[in-house]
């Protein structure tokens, strides 16, 4: 049996005025997401387990079969992770996003999606400037730093997605060590504000990367290898560093798929093809794409059915086309929900169809947040998903 995981990342929603009261899976034409719920079996699963944040780090952790409750120290050790840094004991990884601020206020937390070349020159800078720490490139606006001294363990920090157009000074860190920290973030103002690059990127009509934002800190976290724990040799298909990382703490290969840029202009054919390929080395594989996130994340409507569509056709349809379904067991569903009308994410069971030729299918013909509530499966915890797959 192959084991295949798809998530949408906040593909799930709220239902909208402008599509007469739908959702964006509501109201997409994905024909193979149905057929899976045709002949699967739906349920809803808590990814974000109570008095934890909506991240999709907590979200894809549960994913994964680990309890995050257990397992999660934040996102940046995750992160960092995935671009091969390998965190010393005291060591905290925080993820470092450049952003556009301007009068105090958060105006982009992807400083107008940067590009990662125009993020390793800053990267440069950074790290000729501040010597208290070390940065590292990422992908785009998602880059890392790491802080030698572990003593973090009452700072709070925020998402920098979760305060657009709000002022910035009652969300900078707090806290054990804070005063370290928020001076770092005000020197990178000084230091990117005249560069060169942002004085481009504004006279392109872009928004410049004038700060950087830290948060989602943490040390290693210590988990059990996922081939130990479920008997199967698994890989990953993502574009974004959060899932990188997640998989090599579990000793999950990351396959490098071209054009994958974790946004909308996404490369879906090649994702699938990619985890069609992969399957024949693997007997697990977790493809994961950002895009419905992104446009959740910017409110556009179009954007998200648009990419629920090419996930469904261009990924699913692919692999239900090219893989023998007498063999494969697969869930698609989101790690959370985007709400374009709230634009960050939230908490809600998320709605999830479970194929498997072992499991008798139920009675509910279509993918989406309402129909998944009538499933068989009824409401579980996320970090069973993979034990149900497994039967
Ligand atoms: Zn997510």
């Amino acid at each position: 049996m192959k084991y295949v995981i798809l998530v949408g990342d906040g593909m799930a929603d709220y239902p909208i005025e402008d599509l007469g009261n739908k959702t964006p899976l509501q109201v997409a034409n994905k024909p193979n997401m149905d057929e899976l719920a045709k002949k699967g079996c739906s349920g809803l699963l808590k990814t974000i387990p109570k008095g934890m944040n909506p991240g999709s780090d907590v979200a894809n952790l549960s994913i994964f079969g680990y309890n995050p409750k257990k397992y999660y120290t934040g996102r940046g050790p995750l992160e960092a992770a995935s671009l091969g840094i390998k965190l010393k004991n005291d060591e905290v990884a925080f993820r470092c996003n450049f952003v556009t601020v301007n009068n105090n206020v958060m105006v982009d937390f992807s400083a107008d999606h940067i590009t990662t070349e125009e993020s390793k020159e800053l990267i440069n800078v950074l790290n000729n400037k501040i010597k208290s720490g070390k940065f590292y490139v990422g992908v785009s606006y998602r880059n890392i730093f790491i802080y030698p001294d572990g003593k973090i363990n009452k700072l709070k920090t925020t998402p920098p997605h979760d305060i657009v157009g709000e002022r910035i000074d009652k969300y900078l860190p707090k806290g054990e060590n804070s005063k370290k920290i928020v001076e770092i973030m005000e020197k990178s103002r000084e230091i990117l504000n005249n560069h060169p690059i942002n004085k481009q990127r504004e006279k392109n009509g872009k928004k410049p990367a004038n700060m950087i934002w830290l948060w989602g800190q943490g040390k290693r976290p210590k988990m059990i290898p996922f081939e130990k724990r479920f008997n199967i040799k698994g890989a990953t298909i993502a574009a974004v560093d959060l899932i990188k990382g997640i998989g090599s703490y579990l000793g999950l290969k990351n396959i490098e798929v071209p054009g994958a840029t974790g946004y909308i202009d996404t490369n879906y054919k090649a994702k699938g093809k990619y985890a069609i390929k992969a399957l024949n080395n693997y007997d697990f594989v977790y493809i994961h794409v950002e895009a419905p996130d992104e446009a959740g994340h910017a409110g556009d409507v179009e954007e998200k059915i648009k990419a629920i569509e090419n996930i469904d056709s261009k990924i699913l349809g692919q692999i239900i086309d090219n893989v023998n379904m007498e063999e494969l067991t697969i869930a698609v569903l989101p790690d959370h929900f985007t709400p374009v009308s709230v634009k960050t994410h939230t908490s809600e069971p998320v709605p999830y169809v479970l194929y498997s030729p072992r499991l008798k299918p139920d009675d509910v013909y279509s993918y989406d947040e309402f129909s998944a509530k009538n499933g068989s499966l009824g409401i579980d915890k996320g970090y069973n998903l993979i034990k149900k797959m497994m039967g």
